[in-house]
């Protein structure tokens, strides 16, 4: 458990950290937020992260709590008080405490909550083991590149998942697209061997780690596409992974039930697991 938690203007006790019933996060999820892994007391890819929070506020008209350096003061100050080397950062911006009512606030401060917590991250010479899947129906609204706190078919996906024994939902449209994961992006190597993720839009969250990934393949010379596949590919598919700040490189050996390639972690989620570790233990 968090020992400091820094919210509203000031650093206090977990039991202490409460925000008002009326805070427009909790009665309208009018809010969006961000997840910043660290390795050996270091932030990977802050800048980015950052940035795609300030996105997010302005994409639903949302006021900056405070200056984006000022914010990286924040995050820094909130890993040392709770003496966090390995773990995770925790970012949340609501629109504020104001009476309940549908439409934006006159006057509204907006609430921002900075958590951090300790984990385990794999050693530097860790090999990744492969997890299942279950594909669900992907019901969120139109506008999944906002990263909002509202998180409700997400939460129903992974929890489908879970009772299915499968460590993450992958999201699929009506008509068979898959789109990305409950809390991840979604890629396949093909039969042909080409990398294959859903482009950037708003069908997925531009993923920090799918922009990371991305580079470090591209600097192996792999062969990527960023353009829409289908569940009959990810059945077909050679390897499936999934990326994510906190799961790194996922490789995904079974989805449905089905196995991907020969069942196996396949050389391309291996070796991008391999690159992201070091990518973040040398950041
Ligand atoms: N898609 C969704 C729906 C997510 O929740 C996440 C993780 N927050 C991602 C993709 C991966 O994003 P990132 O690599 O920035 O953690």
């Amino acid at each position: 458990m968090p020992r400091v938690t820094y919210i509203d203007g000031a650093y206090r006790a977990y039991a202490d950290a409460l925000v008002p019933f009326e805070d427009r996060g909790y009665q309208f999820a009018d809010g969006v937020y961000e997840v910043i892994l660290v390795r050996r007391g270091r932030l990977i890819d802050d800048a980015p992260h950052l940035e795609r929070l300030l996105r997010s506020l302005r994409e639903l008209d949302m006021p900056a709590p405070c200056a984006l350096p000022v914010l990286g003061q924040i995050v820094r100050e909130t890993l040392r008080r709770n003496r966090v080397e390995d773990g995770l950062v925790y970012i949340q911006v609501s629109r504020g405490v104001a009476p309940r009512d549908h439409v934006f606030p006159k006057a509204a401060k907006p609430m921002l909550v900075v958590t951090a917590k300790r984990r385990t991250w794999p050693a530097a010479d860790a090999t990744p083991k492969g997890v299942s899947a279950l594909t669900v129906l992907d019901e969120r609204w139109a506008r999944c590149d906002i990263k909002s706190i509202g998180l409700l078919p997400n939460v129903l996906a992974k929890e489908k998942a879970r009772q299915a024994g499968a460590a993450e939902a992958i999201l699929v449209s009506a008509d068979g697209v898959v789109h990305e994961g409950g809390s991840s992006n979604v890629w396949i190597v093909d039969r042909n061997g080409v990398l294959r993720t859903h482009p950037l839009g708003p069908r997925i969250l531009g993923g920090v780690t799918r922009a990371t990934v991305k580079t470090l393949a591209e600097q192996a010379q792999l062969r990527l596409v960023e353009e829409p596949f289908r569940l009959e590919d990810l059945y077909e598919a050679r390897e499936a992974f999934v990326t994510s700040a906190t799961s790194f490189v996922k490789p995904i050996v079974s989805v449905d039930g089905r196995r991907i390639g020969d069942g196996e972690v396949g050389p391309v989620a291996r070796r991008l697991f391999g690159d992201y570790n070091a990518y973040s233990l040398a950041a």
